[in-house]
């Protein structure tokens, strides 16, 4: 006998076995379902998400399009090396143009507007070393990017931008922003539209490999698939402790409308650890997770008096010098972050596989993670 809750109706178009069920509904997750359909048209490919709205980070985030500043080239240039650096570059640079082109910039809103790194007075060394590695990476990034005219020197706009406390500028060319709600509608539009079955408020409990596929726990009941794609991001720990997979909240906050703001571009500030960037007449400010990076270190939403103050303070010194505009928006969510810059993209168990760990660059990384992810779990 069958249970009283779902309909025949239910059980036949939503609830039936699956050939592939991708969990979490992100835009690594997304991606995934659309081109897996794309590799398999016959395949059912049903995406469980388990909050109504996508609670990770992929609804959360700032929309920057970037792939890179020059302080965060030099870190990641120590821990990956050259060739390292290149690799991991070049899969932002590609996942972006693989977002533009799955979804178009119209969708996206998106925008090539620059993205500058700024520098304070305290911080001249670190400027002065950077500044003489624009030709470097310039060189080093060519190919990659397509250009050689990436980075450049931008200190001569310091009057245009008016920032306090801001000494050196460096701009990056090739960056750009897009609207992070857009781009995830026009994702789940694109899904549905794919043949994708995508079922919001559906929690995953627990996964289990069986002879000839994999069994699922979700508050809908039990279902099964051939195969599960994990996309959990930072909650993947809850399916697989040992993964290197280590959340990183981040807290961000929109003003009330500015008028005459004039930021045209993506900005980065204190070594990246600080982000800003217009959206409509507002201001979006976001990071400050390094001021305790063990309370950040966490998969709970929540702000903390320590950022939301600092990040309102860095408003009033150095983005908008003396102003203190009303806060009308403020959210966080999570990041997962790991030892290695590369993504988790592979098998972790009979019948289960992983694509997670975009290392706070899923905007620009996540659709190539996504097509990763399809192709593996498609052979
Ligand atoms: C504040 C902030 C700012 C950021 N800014 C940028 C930026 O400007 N540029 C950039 O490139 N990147 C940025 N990022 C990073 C980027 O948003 C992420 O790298 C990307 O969204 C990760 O996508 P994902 O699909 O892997 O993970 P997520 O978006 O986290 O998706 C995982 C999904 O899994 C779901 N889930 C978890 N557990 C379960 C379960 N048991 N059952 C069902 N579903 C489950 C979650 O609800 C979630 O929706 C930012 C992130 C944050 C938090």
């Amino acid at each position: 006998m069958g249970d009283a809750v779902f309909s025949y109706w239910e059980h036949q178009t939503f609830l039936r076995e699956a050939d592939v069920v991708v969990v979490g509904g992100g835009i690594v997750g997304l991606s995934a379902a659309i081109f897996t359909r794309q590799l398999r048209p016959q395949a059912r490919v049903v995406v469980l998400e388990r909050a109504v709205l996508p609670t990770g980070a992929s609804t959360k985030n700032a929309g920057f399009a970037c792939f890179g500043s020059i302080s965060e080239l030099m870190e990641q240039e120590r821990k990956g090396g050259a060739a390292g650096l290149q690799q991991v570059v070049q899969a932002r640079w590609q996942g972006l143009a693989l977002l533009r082109e799955l979804v178009g910039d119209e969708a996206l809103h998106y925008q090539p507007v620059g993205g500058y790194e700024l520098f304070q007075h305290a911080e001249r060394e670190l400027a002065e070393e950077c500044r003489a590695k624009v030709p470097y990476y310039n060189e080093l990034l060519a190919d990659v990017i397509g250009t050689t005219g990436i980075f450049a020197d931008a200190t001569s706009r310091r009057a245009e931008f008016n920032f306090g406390n801001v000494q050196t500028i460096l701009e990056n060319r090739a960056e750009g922003c897009l609207d992070t709600g857009r781009m995830m509608l026009a994702l789940l539009r694109l899904a549905w539209q794919e043949g994708v079955i995508v079922l919001p408020g559906c929690p995953v409990m627990a996964l289990e490999s069986q002879p000839g596929g994999v069994g699922l726990t979700t508050a809908l009941g039990s279902l099964t698939a051939d195969k599960v794609l994990l996309a959990t991001n930072a909650f993947s720990a809850h399916f697989f402790p040992e993964l290197d997979v280590q959340p990183g909240r981040g807290q961000v906050l929109v003003t009330e409308p500015i008028p005459g703001l004039h930021l045209p571009g993506t900005f980065h500030y204190d070594k990246g650890y600080y982000y800003f960037r217009q959206v409509g007449d507002r201001l979006l400010l976001g990071g400050g997770r390094h001021l305790d990076f063990a309370a950040e270190a966490t998969t709970a939403p929540g702000l903390t008096s320590l950022v939301q103050q600092t990040l309102e303070q860095l408003i009033t010194d150095v983005i908008l010098p003396g102003k203190r505009p009303r806060i009308d928006y403020r959210w966080s969510g999570v990041m997962a972050f790991g030892r290695e810059l590369e993504p988790i993209i592979r098998p972790l168990a009979p019948g289960i596989f992983g694509a997670m760990r975009c290392n706070g660059m899923g905007v620009a990384m996540g659709a190539l993670s996504g097509r990763k992810a399809a192709e593996l779990i498609s052979n």
